[in-house]
């Protein structure tokens, strides 16, 4: 079998030892080793070895005999594979004990020891190895050993192998082919192995956990693997070795314990030591280990090491404190983080520990946890509210009238919708958990029930959502708080520092600026300013201006918006404190702001004063087959131009005002859904006509600036020609997904599952931007932007810009900055640090 001398190869400071070959536990010991921690014997078995065992090539005897020692010897087998996430075949203890050695060892440590030790050895190589039914290997005290040995050469025809070398060989074969399972394969290849993962294998002498003294096995951890604070827990199992219990078995805390004896109490020399150990190798392994360890009539000996469980926020607090200590640098810190578990960490969870009652699933669109009582509109929602009483919304999808029911809830269902759908959106810019394409759901409104999954809830019946797992929880889940601790702060100054892209957000209302603000986007990217219409005091007015019907009559229902306008952007300016500041005009079609039911036109033609069927015929008439390709964005800007001039003239004397107060600053204007040239010029020209009347009214002076979304393939392409008049090109890669695949981003969710189920697409394109067709447009377009006009600013505003790979894909394209929900701020941050590492 040998290939090479290092196939099997004892444990010592100087072997060559390597994590590639042999793997990370046999590593790890080797480092422990290097420490001169007392670490039995031990030897690697190269993933080479442990191959060609699983083939059927035999063990030579000459080498297993050397793993042995001397006649007493007993070892485990544990399974190295490359990573220890990667699992591998359960250890197998006391291997080598037989008829001979069970006689010395009950001289030695009693012969109720020594029998529990050779049954549970039997036991378990009957049952993993002979794979005899596990039923017949249930005994349990005296004569059960015998018992045992006799089935055992009754089912197989042959005593119990007597020949340590015989038996350690079928153990190394059993679980080098358990390796090779498909479920072993299948478990392993969820955690990130690749198809072929290799596995090494480490055999160690065993350390006795039984006998005279104080003898038994334990861990212990020096971490809280929940929340990351310093603590020292684990357990400590007195004469007991694996499943084997001896007599006077006792289960010990580690430190002193008001519930029972402890290891710190009956042995404070070994805890001691064992506290000693821990910091050593917490230094020597960089890392947070859990130690696993056997006392031998009080002698320490240090079996094995593993990388301490940790949560989300643990995985924080650890990183920094390590980063704190100088035991590793703070670049190290940052790249340990995964960015997506930061999401978490800003919001409440459902306790991972805690019973779930799950109800039904739909796509995760904004992460958190909420419990809330069932409401079936926006109105309930705002009167739940105003009783201090959370409710969940649950529609079937969102439409801009509900954005006030969304304010008023803790989070929101829906049965359809995908990521970027207008709940999704909406949601993640609140920080609200939210639910979208739950088909599993059918919302019965009159009646106000709720089915799912054969059950019924009724309006006010309390529910949880869980946005980041995507789960519909009955009742009310335990939660876990929000860990914005100063552990994270700290990793994202120390992310800041490493010079990765800019972070902008995408903030439509104070609050939102201020959430930007409070986790340190570098400026709004993208002010949605449709948005600020849904007030109860401006959609009156809002759909006073649609229904005008001349352009006078518009200019008056205008008039009455600007200076509502004016005092969203002035408090967006001083909130932003000189920051920049991107505010998109106006993007959706004007009949998303009409009523959609009778009820509600009815009480539009009360208020407007016109008969209903004037109304009626009005909203029919604003109605359109596609309207996310029809008349919105730049469109309405060049078709009702009034709309842009009141909107420019609320940024400029917001502009003069917010620099009166002492917040200068230089607004960036952007014009949404371009996709030719002569769209910018006419905008421009008549933005900068309000420009210059308000300079002259106003007596002031101030510069801002114009930009372009590049939401339209054709826009990308043209991006050479729309770049003479921009100042800077923002992609809105949510509507440019859904151009380019011609799929409607409000509907995808519906198919999205299947699609990539079924592998059609990697992943969903409104999630993670498409690289290779979506992605070539951005390149093309920056390409073809910047030569025209070297000095453009180029940016990404579309959900994209909080995912990780979307963002190393922009720095790598040398984009200035990318732009996403508040709540992703801190994602992006880290993200954007560690491509920049
Ligand atoms: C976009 O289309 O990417 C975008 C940011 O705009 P919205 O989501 O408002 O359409
Ligand atoms: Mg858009």
């Amino acid at each position: 079998m040998t290939r090479d001398s290092t196939d099997v190869i004892e444990i010592t400071p100087s072997a060559p030892i390597e994590a590639a070959r042999h793997g990370w536990r046999a590593k790890c010991l080797q480092r422990l080793a290097r420490m001169a921690l007392p670490v039995p014997r031990s030897f690697a078995i190269s993933s080479q070895a442990v191959q060609a065992i699983a083939g059927g090539h035999p063990v030579p005897k000459e080498q297993l005999r050397s793993l042995f020692g001397n006649g007493e010897t007993l070892v485990s087998v544990r399974p190295s594979a490359m990573r220890p996430e990667w699992g591998g075949p359960g250890t197998v203890l006391t291997v080598g004990i037989n008829d001979e050695s069970h006689a010395r060892l009950a001289e030695r440590i009693g012969r109720a020891h020594a029998d529990a030790i050779y049954l549970s050895f039997v036991q378990s190589y009957a049952i993993n190895i002979a794979r005899l039914d596990p039923d017949m290997f249930a005994q349990e005290g005296d004569g059960a050993l015998a018992e045992a040995l006799r089935i055992y050469r009754d089912e197989m025809d042959e005593p119990f192998p007597q020949d340590p070398s015989a038996q350690l060989a079928e153990v190394l074969r059993s679980m080098a082919r358990a390796w090779d399972g498909p479920t072993a394969r299948l478990l392993r290849q969820a955690k990130g192995a690749p198809a072929d993962a290799p596995l090494g294998l480490v055999v160690q002498e065993m350390a006795l956990a039984m006998g005279p003294g104080l003898c038994g096995s334990g861990t212990i951890q020096f971490i809280d693997s929940a929340t990351g604070m310093p603590r020292v827990t684990g357990r400590f199992r007195g004469q007991r070795q694996g499943s084997a219990v001896g007599p006077g078995a006792e289960t010990l805390y580690l430190t002193r314990d008001e519930r029972g004896p402890s290891l710190e109490e009956a042995a404070p020399e070994v805890f001691a030591d064992l506290v000693r150990f821990g910091i050593a190798a917490r230094e020597r392994l960089r890392e947070e280990m859990q130690i696993e360890f056997v006392l031998s009539d009080s002698r320490i000996s240090i079996i094995d090491a593993t990388r301490v469980q940790r949560s989300a926020r643990a995985s924080v607090r650890i990183a920094v404190a390590l980063a704190r200590d100088g035991v590793i640098p703070p670049e190290e810190a940052i790249m340990r983080i995964e960015p997506r578990a930061l999401a978490d960490l800003l919001h409440h969870q459902v306790d991972p520990r805690a019973p779930r009652d799950l109800i039904t699933r739909g796509i995760n669109a904004s992460p958190g946890a909420a419990t809330g009582k069932i409401v079936f509109s926006a109105a309930a929602a705002q009167a739940s509210a105003a009783r201090d009483e959370p409710c969940v919304l649950v529609r079937r999808e969102t439409v801009p009238e509900d954005i006030r029911g969304m304010h008023a809830s803790v989070a929101v269902l829906t049965e359809r919708g995908g990521t970027t759908s207008h709940a999704a959106v909406i949601a993640r810019g609140l920080g609200l958990p939210c639910i979208v394409g739950a088909s599993g759901i059918s919302i019965d409104s009159r009646a106000r029930l709720l089915r799912a999954g054969g059950r019924s809830f009724r309006e006010g019946e309390v529910i949880t959502i869980d946005g980041s797992s995507g789960e519909v929880l009955a009742g009310a889940a335990a939660m876990l708080e929000p860990a914005l601790d100063e552990s994270f702060e700290q990793l994202l100054d120390w992310a800041d520092a490493a010079g990765g892209i800019r972070v902008r957000a995408n903030a439509d209302t104070p609050e939102d600026a201020r959430t930007a603000l409070r986790f340190k986007a570098q400026g709004v990217g993208l002010c949605r300013t449709e948005h600020m219409f849904f007030d109860d005091k401006r959609l009156p007015a809002m759909r006073e201006m649609i229904f005008a019907d001349t352009p006078e009559d518009r200019r008056l229902s205008l008039e009455r918006l600007l200076p509502m306008q004016r005092q969203d952007f002035t408090e967006l300016f001083e909130i932003m404190g000189g920051l920049p500041v991107t505010i998109r005009l106006f993007d959706p079609p004007l009949h998303e702001f009409l009523p959609h039911d009778r009820e509600g036109l009815r009480e539009l033609a009360e208020s407007l004063d016109l008969p209903l069927s004037d109304v009626t015929r009005r909203v029919e008439a604003l109605s359109e087959f596609n309207p996310m390709l029809g008349m919105r964005g730049v469109r309405l800007g060049i078709t009702v131009p009034e709309i842009y001039d009141m909107q420019a003239r609320a940024i400029f004397e917001a502009t003069v005002e917010a620099s009166r107060r002492g917040h200068p600053v230089v607004p960036e204007i952007m014009v949404p859904l371009v996709s030719a040239r002569r769209e910018v010029e006419l905008v421009k020209t008549r933005i900068d006509a309000v420009a210059a009347a308000v300079r002259n009214e106003k007596r002031a002076d101030f510069a801002y600036r114009l930009g372009v979304m590049v939401e339209t393939p054709r826009a990308a392409l043209r991006a050479g020609d729309i770049a003479a008049h921009s100042a800077f090109l923002s992609f809105g890669t949510n509507d440019l997904t859904q151009m380019t695949y011609g799929l409607s981003r409000d509907d995808a969710g519906r198919f999205m599952g299947t699609y990539v189920g079924q592998r059609v697409y990697d992943e969903d394109p409104f999630h993670i931007l498409d690289q290779d067709g979506v992605g070539e447009l951005l390149l093309t377009g920056a390409e073809r932007a910047r030569a025209q006009h070297p000095e453009i600013t180029i940016a990404l505003c579309g959900e994209h810009g909080g995912n990780p790979e979307s963002i190393a894909f922009c720095q790598r394209a040398g984009f200035d900055y990318v732009s996403c929900s508040p709540f992703r701020v801190p994602v992006a941050r880290l993200a954007a640090a560690q491509c920049a590492i």
